[in-house]
């Protein structure tokens, strides 16, 4: 856990379900005053037991500190939770999931209810909150003052990485992520399938996925996506159709990869050779 802080600043936090349970003990394990409010009242009851203050209401909770943090499930549940709520004065940071769009309009609606807004996006699962060398991260954007205000207390949990004032730009680098990992998991679900039924050794095939992936994500990085001369597109389509004939032999469905390869297809038949432009919009879409 994280070392006790020399400067304790109060926190409040609304949210405490995994995510917000987590938080919540790096910060009181920093020596953060922290006030906590949860819907279900229950779910406090052992924060209390480790030195949290419990808000009997939302209200409450906002009023206990500057610094006020969300972490529930959606953006729904903040209307829900704040509707009514005085927050002149506060810094809010969010750190519920939610898409850029929804991050923009709650910043503005912060804003007209006198309040300084972030916006957060966790990269991390809840064990590795509190403990710096697990890797987890925040992406935080919105009000630069309100983040440099509170950058040391939003560091306990784990690590802060700003990445400008439009407040949908939290959302939109840890969505984007998120969709990457996506699109990793269903190669990698795939790529089980086909070894599954084998001799493989699951060890080191785990290894040369990881660190076969790794590598093709350097590569991709570099070019920006696109095809290149070097390993062009028809060519990649071509060796598609080797990757669904061995999924047929080793009785694996294609549908993680099906998707994928019919836009390679297109663009190879509308001879476009670039990979970067596969999700341009469809002509005549806004
Ligand atoms: P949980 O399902 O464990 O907890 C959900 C929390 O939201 C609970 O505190 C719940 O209250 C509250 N809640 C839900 N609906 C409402 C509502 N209408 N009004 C008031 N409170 C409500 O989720 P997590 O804690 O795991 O996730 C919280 C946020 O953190 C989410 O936005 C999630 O995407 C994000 N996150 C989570 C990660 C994870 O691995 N857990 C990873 C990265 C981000 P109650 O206890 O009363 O049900």
């Amino acid at each position: 856990m994280t070392n006790r802080n020399d400067d304790p600043t109060p926190v409040s936090l609304l949210g405490l379900g995994a995510m917000g349970t987590a938080l919540a003990r790096a910060w009181l394990a920093a020596g953060h005053p922290l006030t906590v409010w949860n819907r279900t009242p229950a779910r406090a009851r052992a924060l209390a037991g480790e030195g949290a203050a419990v808000a009997a209401d939302p209200a409450g909770a906002v009023a206990a500190s500057g610094l006020v943090v969300l972490c529930l499930m959606d953006d729904a549940s903040v209307d829900e939770v704040l509707a009514g709520v005085d927050l002149a004065g506060k810094d809010l940071v969010n750190l519920t999931t939610g898409t850029p769009a929804e991050g923009r309009a709650r910043a503005a609606w912060a804003e007209e209810r006198g309040a300084r807004f972030v916006d957060g996006g966790i990269m991390a699962v809840p064990p590795m909150i509190g403990v710096p060398e697990a890797g987890g991260y925040v992406f935080y954007s919105g009000s630069a003052e309100a983040f440099e205000a509170h950058r040391a207390v939003l560091e306990v949990p784990a690590g802060a990485r700003w990445v400008g004032t439009d407040p949908g730009h939290a959302a939109l680098y840890d969505v984007a992520l998120l969709s990457a990992m996506s699109g990793l998991f269903a190669g990698m679900t795939h790529a089980y399938a086909l070894v599954r039924d084998e001799k493989v050794d699951a060890e080191r095939f785990g290894e040369l996925l990881t660190s076969w992936t790794a590598a093709m994500a350097h590569a991709f990085v570099a070019t920006g996506g696109a095809a290149g001369e070097d390993s062009n597109l028809e060519m990649q389509a071509a060796g598609n159709r080797t990757l669904l004939r061995t999924a047929a032999g080793q009785g694996v469905s294609t549908e993680l990869l099906d998707g994928y390869f019919r836009l390679m297809d297109r663009q190879v038949a509308e001879g476009e050779p670039d990979a970067v432009v596969l999700l341009r919009r469809p002509s005549g879409s806004a």
